[in-house]
């Protein structure tokens, strides 16, 4: 097969963009480019190989182990961090093709959106960054700046995965969202579209689990909305999950790009930057987005606080916590790799990475055998 010249495929790139986006997407030509330089690709885009390359991490294979809300040991149906990401990604790529922004940004975003949860979703965050609080906190938005820049190797010369920065400022937005200079069109897509996914497939898996029951639902304005369009009471119940969902998925959906192609209209001739600039924030319209509030609210209350959910995390921040306190105690422990960390960060912060890196199940083990068992050191994540 005849190799393709990198030099017409990035004509031919820049070509396409120039037909398929709108001036106000981020234009792979406008990239600030990577940390360490590369020669272009001879068939895929920059952004493109920053989604391979966060597809192809470590870090982010391990998400299939990681929870989202309902742990691995409540069943088989419901959401992992990884089919959460996976969720995020399509709905967020479906806005960005509808609105014509940078789809493959997008994706690579969405894949990376996540992957610093550390094991036990927000209770084992919240415990990090309890241990780590006089030794800089944790946050997973952060953790996953560290994975993609220092602990993911790949190259020879350097450590990470040398992302763009337009990738990199975006996840650096999900940290510091105050800070408005980075809130390209793309990254607000992704935000948008972690939230309509969540809200949706929580209540689609906290039914599944019998966390809640259908006589709840009623008087949620969002779901009453839902049975307006397509008559929920009248359907079979195994049928009328997932008709629920899709229903909430599409309104939101739905509701979402009608409000923002509105929003864009009068901003079409700008550039990603000057969209920036003028600080352009895509948004459901107020109805919607108070309705989405309110079952927000609800699953706060009904879901997340749920006695069963509750006692797992009790249970699962007793073990991290007691980890954590392990391995700090005993930095000789940590297994070589980590203990090549603490050189450079120090052994709390070291020990914060080892743990917030673990599958859930990974960290069962590791407390088993460390802090049961006695262990005398950890090994490296699998
Ligand atoms: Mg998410």
């Amino acid at each position: 097969m005849q190799q393709a010249d990198p030099s017409d495929s990035k004509a031919n790139w820049n070509q396409r963009e120039s037909v398929l986006l709108a001036r106000y997407a981020m234009h792979s030509c406008d990239s600030q480019g990577r940390e360490h330089p590369e020669h272009g690709h001879p068939y895929r885009g920059p952004f493109q190989r920053d989604r391979d390359r966060i597809l192809h991490s470590s870090a982010f294979r391990r998400l299939s182990g990681k929870m989202q809300v309902f742990t691995g040991d409540m069943g088989d149906y419901h959401r992992t961090r990884l089919t959460h990401t996976h969720e995020v990604a399509s709905l967020a790529r479906t806005i960005g093709r509808t609105l014509r922004l940078n789809e493959d940004l997008i994706e690579a975003m969405a894949l990376l959106h996540d992957i610093g949860h550390p094991p036990f979703g927000h209770c084992g965050e919240d415990v990090l960054s309890d241990c780590l609080k006089h030794h800089g906190g944790f946050s997973h938005n952060q953790f996953a700046m560290d994975l993609v820049t220092k602990i993911e190797q790949r190259y020879t010369d350097y450590p990470g995965l040398n992302l763009t920065h337009e990738v990199l400022s975006g996840q650096q937005f999900r940290s510091d969202k105050r800070n408005s200079e980075t809130q390209m069109l793309e990254i607000q897509v992704v935000d948008a579209a972690d939230s309509i996914a969540y809200d949706s497939h929580d209540v689609d898996d906290a039914l599944k689990l019998g966390l809640l029951e259908w006589r709840q639902l009623d008087g949620l304005e969002l779901v009453e909305r839902a049975k307006r369009s397509v008559p929920l009471d009248s359907i079979e119940e195994s049928l009328r999950r997932p008709l629920l969902v899709h229903t909430l998925l599409d309104l939101q959906m739905g509701d979402f790009l009608r409000h923002s192609s509105q929003l864009l209209e009068p901003v079409a001739g700008l550039t990603s930057q000057e969209v920036c600039r003028a600080c352009i924030k895509l948004q459901m319209s107020p109805g919607i987005e108070q309705e989405k509030r309110q079952l927000e609210r609800f699953l706060f209350e009904n879901v997340y606080r749920h006695e069963r959910l509750v006692e797992v995390r009790d249970k699962a921040a007793m073990r991290l916590r007691q980890l954590y306190k392990s391995l700090a105690d005993h930095p000789e422990r940590l297994p070589e790799r980590a203990r090549h960390w603490a050189r450079s960060w120090g052994n709390e912060r070291a020990v914060g990475a080892y743990l917030a890196g673990m599958t859930d199940r990974f960290c069962d083990e590791q407390y088993l055998l460390l802090v049961e068992m006695g262990r005398p050191c950890g090994v490296d994540w699998s």
